[in-house]
């Protein structure tokens, strides 16, 4: 039994900055859980990050903490005799495990802007949870870029600024986010991973590159202060673009941080809004990030709280098919065609990251028309992205991404063809396919999937008004049997 002093605080993987802690020598406990790795195929870069931030807080914490390196949470549990407590975890595995282990749950989320509870009283009585509504309702009461009762600038919303195709340029040409230098901890988890690889404890997808995203708060303080300083200004207008050259745009790369714990919010938007007062980022980049922040991750964590129990297996659109293993491997083994899709794989595999549209638009959507296992789909997500935890993933994937909940979060389901790529991307200027061909041999797999989508679900679909016109252009395609056949060969191959 490992000796230790009453009331320790447990903290999980993604409870790591201050603001956990009641006071700064509060005795804590962390676990190492080995079991994980074996149970699922992470990208090696998400299990990289998520052990170098709980040993690099071990290390910070010295004397303070016990550090356990076990199978299981319940092994760890044997070794404590502390009383111990824990503020509230953010899935409802971990907080069923705590509350059947006994363990005093405090029910503050301090990852987060807004309780459980604030979000019930404002969605009392709504006939729909707007995050529209939401994210106004957000801003008065943190008072962010506000003046009084109204809006900085006058305008809650600035997307119709945010919404520009890309450059014609490779590169939006700014800086890359800032990287952390790797250390002694880093050397070691690399070694621990390639351990428990070759014997047989863990299978990770994806590639373990130099590790990008700040472990430390020291390193997550100097990734926000760069963003703010060298990015933000130019995060709105590009806010939905995608180059093949330039992965990052103008985005914050900051989710893994603030899934961490390292940075609470908060602080990213008030930095945020500082630069703006200071003449240094215009008002529709700032209120552009701000609306991402405080806005859309606030709604989907309480969206996560909110939903009812059988949200998890929703499948509303009726996608059973399995998802493939070049998809699941990340394209690992070179198969796919389709320039975009082979591109955002890529950058997936080498980083565990790519921004919003490519998640949405790219993966989620391709995903979707070929009518894939919303289930597998979210637990792919899951376990591909340095961000990915169990309260983003349900609303994000089954919710927004593949209309699972039969649209609860959106309005429709998010299927675009290859036009919006083109539009929104230089990906198909060097791609096999043409985004404006539906059949033959450079069909493009995403415009004749999203009419081969829309003719699977016509019927499921029909009863929403913005689904009639796509459904009445399907009535209208002459060669609407040979496109179907046609993507019924490609199927669930790469593309
Ligand atoms: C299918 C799908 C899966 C996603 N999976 C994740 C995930 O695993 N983890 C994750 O943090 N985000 C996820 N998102 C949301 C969003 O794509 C990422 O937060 C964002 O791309 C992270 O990069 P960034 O920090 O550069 O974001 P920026 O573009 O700089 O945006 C600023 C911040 O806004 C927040 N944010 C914006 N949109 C969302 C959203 N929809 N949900 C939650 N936070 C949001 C993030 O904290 C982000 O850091 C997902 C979205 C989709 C459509
Ligand atoms: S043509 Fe189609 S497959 Fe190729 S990059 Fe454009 S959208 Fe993607």
């Amino acid at each position: 039994m490992t000796a230790a002093a009453p009331g320790r605080r447990w903290l999980f993987a993604d409870q790591l900055g201050p603001q956990y802690l009641d006071r700064s020598d509060q005795p804590v406990l962390l676990v190492e859980s080995r079991a994980v790795f074996g149970r699922r195929r992470f990208h090696r870069a998400k299990a990289h990050l998520l052990l170098s931030a709980l040993r690099h807080r071990a290390r910070e914490l010295g004397d303070q903490v016990i550090y356990l390196q076990v199978d299981t949470y319940d092994e760890a549990l044997e070794q404590v005799t502390d009383e111990l407590d824990c503020l509230q975890p953010s899935s409802y595995a971990a907080d069923r495990y705590v509350r059947s282990r006994g363990i005093t749950v405090l029910p503050d989320d301090r990852g987060f802007a807004t309780t459980r509870e604030e979000f019930s009283a404002w969605a009392s009585g709504r006939k729909r949870l707007l995050l529209e509504d939401f994210y106004r309702w957000q801003r008065l009461r943190h008072d962010l870029l506000m003046e009084g009762k109204d809006p900085v600038g006058g305008q809650w919303n600035y997307d119709h600024d945010n919404r520009e195709p890309p450059p014609k340029a490779a590169t939006l040409g700014l800086d890359e986010p800032w990287w952390p230098g790797e250390d002694d901890i880093d050397a070691q988890v690399r070694e621990d991973l390639d351990r428990w690889e070759r014997d047989g404890l863990a299978s990770f997808a994806g590639e373990d590159g130099p590790r990008w995203a700040a472990a430390t708060r020291w390193e997550a303080l100097a990734s926000l202060e760069h963003f703010v300083g060298r990015r933000l200004a130019q995060f709105g207008p590009t806010e939905d673009a995608m180059l093949a050259q330039d992965p990052w745009m103008a985005h914050s790369a900051l989710s893994p941080a603030i899934n961490l714990g390292l940075l609470h919010p908060l602080e990213c938007v008030h930095a945020a809004e500082q630069a703006y007062r200071d003449g240094l980022a215009p008002l529709a980049s700032v209120e552009g990030y701000v609306r991402q922040v405080i806005g859309w991750r606030e709604y989907i964590w309480s969206i996560y709280w909110h939903v009812p129990a059988d949200y998890r297996t929703r499948n509303a659109m009726h996608a059973t098919h399995d998802l493939p293993e070049w998809f699941r491997e990340l394209d690992a083994a070179g198969e796919v065609t389709a320039n975009c899709l082979r591109s955002v794989l890529r950058a997936l595999r080498e980083r565990g990251w790519v921004h919003h549209i490519p998640r949405l638009m790219v993966l989620s959507n391709y995903a979707m028309q070929r009518g894939w296992d919303p289930a597998q789909v979210t637990a792919w997500f899951h376990e591909s992205f340095v961000d990915g935890y169990d309260w983003v993933m349900l609303p994000n994937v089954v919710g927004m991404s593949q209309h699972a909940d039969g649209g609860l979060m959106a309005t429709k389901p998010y299927a675009s063809g290859g036009a919006y790529i083109n539009r929104m991307s230089d990906y198909c200027k060097g791609c096999a396919y043409d985004p404006k061909v539906r059949l033959g041999e450079r069909a493009c797999p995403f415009t004749a999937g999203y009419w081969a989508f829309i003719d699977r679900n016509a019927e499921l679909l029909r009863g929403n008004r913005r689904m009639l016109q796509p459904i009445a252009g399907l009535g209208r395609l002459t060669d609407r049997e040979a496109v179907l056949a046609q993507e019924r060969d490609r199927g669930d191959g790469p593309p």
